[in-house]
């Protein structure tokens, strides 16, 4: 039966790491649970006498013929003790006296209650009872006292886990959509933009071109006999000159843009790649193309297929506007394509500006 005298710490505190794995599951059970049930025929100096001996009990379970007939907390036992004969009207009479006196509404919870509803039950009582501790019923009238102090704490915990956690959550899934995002920007094979990140980004630059009155650029490079070279080298061949093809014309925008970066390359089909260069007159976009050019030459690439060079080469063609919202990006597009052409045509690996 129950232990009619002996306060024990069931459970001293929750571990963190429980707090943070299962804070939304965490029950009262897992709390700190006082034991101090007493038979109401019993007199109040029982009761004084244990309170006083264990400053952290909270308060005393009442019971009758085995059953909960009610609970009085220690702020209420010795504010009526030390009321004028207090301790004379109480400490030898049954606690059912006092109890007659102090009585008050209490709030019973079973054990699997979590902590997060026991808190909310408790704050939502009278604010004169919101601090009175909790009687938890552990099996049929077997009861334990919980401090609400204690259960606050934990309430507190799990809310500052919680708050942790989807702090961590959001993180975690902005890194995640940003990554999303790269990638579904990304040619999966060169590395570089996709032709629908290099739509969009030239329809944003013209636009903000256009507010600012400034010159933009485009490049169309287009690598010389490719057919050849994948019929002679293979295609995984092909794919590795592409991808080197790639890594070198970023690196020459990038060497040439250092301070900014709103250039951009892309991969516009095929082994065709297209740079947007917006603040660049047709003389500097000429001049990066001309760069651009070299750099593959100096990559020396054998393509013994090739009817202009020993090497893998560039051709590439340049056009330039100074666009207006009435203009049309795809005739700047189409400008380069006609300036890639006509690079071809005079012999490839060279650059043609169309102005
Ligand atoms: P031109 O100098 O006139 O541009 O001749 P070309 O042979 O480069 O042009 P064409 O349009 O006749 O052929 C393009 C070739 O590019 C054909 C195709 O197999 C190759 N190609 C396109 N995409 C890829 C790719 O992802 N990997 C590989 N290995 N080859 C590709
Ligand atoms: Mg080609
Ligand atoms: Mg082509």
């Amino acid at each position: 039966m129950v232990n009619m005298f002996s306060s024990e710490l069931l459970v001293s505190t929750i571990p963190d790491n429980c707090l943070s794995t299962t804070f939304q599951e965490s029950t009262i059970r897992d709390l700190s649970l006082y034991d101090f049930q007493v038979d109401n025929n019993q007199v109040g100096e029982i009761a004084a006498l244990r309170l006083e001996t264990e400053p952290r009990l909270p308060g005393v379970i009442l019971m009758e013929k085995e059953q909960l007939s009610g609970m009085i907390s220690r702020q209420r036992f010795l504010e009526y003790l030390s009321r004028p004969f207090g301790r004379e009207i109480f400490l030898k009479r049954s606690l059912k006296t006092l109890y007659q006196f102090a009585c008050t509404d209490f709030l019973v919870l079973p054990t699997n209650t979590t902590i997060v509803e026991a808190s909310s039950r408790a704050l939502q009582r009278p604010t004169e009872l919101a601090y009175e501790p909790i009687v938890v019923e552990i099996e049929p009238n077997v009861y334990r006292l919980l401090d609400v102090h204690h259960l606050l704490v934990a309430q507190c915990k799990i809310h500052q886990s919680a708050n942790n956690l989807l702090q961590e959550l959001y993180i975690k899934l902005e890194t995640a959509h940003k990554e999303l995002e790269l990638q579904a920007s990304l040619d999966p094979l060169t590395q570089v933009a996709n032709r629908r990140k290099f739509d969009q980004y030239l329809t944003q630059k013209w636009f903000q071109m256009s507010k600012e009155q400034n010159p933009i650029s485009i490049i169309m490079a287009d690598i010389d006999f490719f057919k050849r070279y994948n019929d002679t080298y293979g295609h995984q061949a092909g794919d590795r000159s592409l991808k080197q093809v790639a890594l070198a014309i970023n690196q020459t925008i990038q060497m040439i843009t250092q301070t900014n970066n709103e250039n951009l390359v892309a991969r516009y089909g095929g082994e065709e790649f297209a740079i947007v260069l917006p603040n660049k007159t047709a003389t500097e976009a000429i001049s990066i193309a001309e760069e651009i050019r070299l750099h593959i030459e100096s990559l020396k690439i054998i393509h013994q297929a090739s009817s202009c060079s020993e090497n893998v080469t560039l051709s590439l063609g340049v056009a330039t506007t100074m666009p207006e919202l009435s203009s049309s990006i795809e005739k700047l597009i189409s400008q380069a394509d006609k300036a890639l052409y006509k690079a071809k045509l005079k012999g490839r690996n060279r650059v043609i500006c169309n102005y």
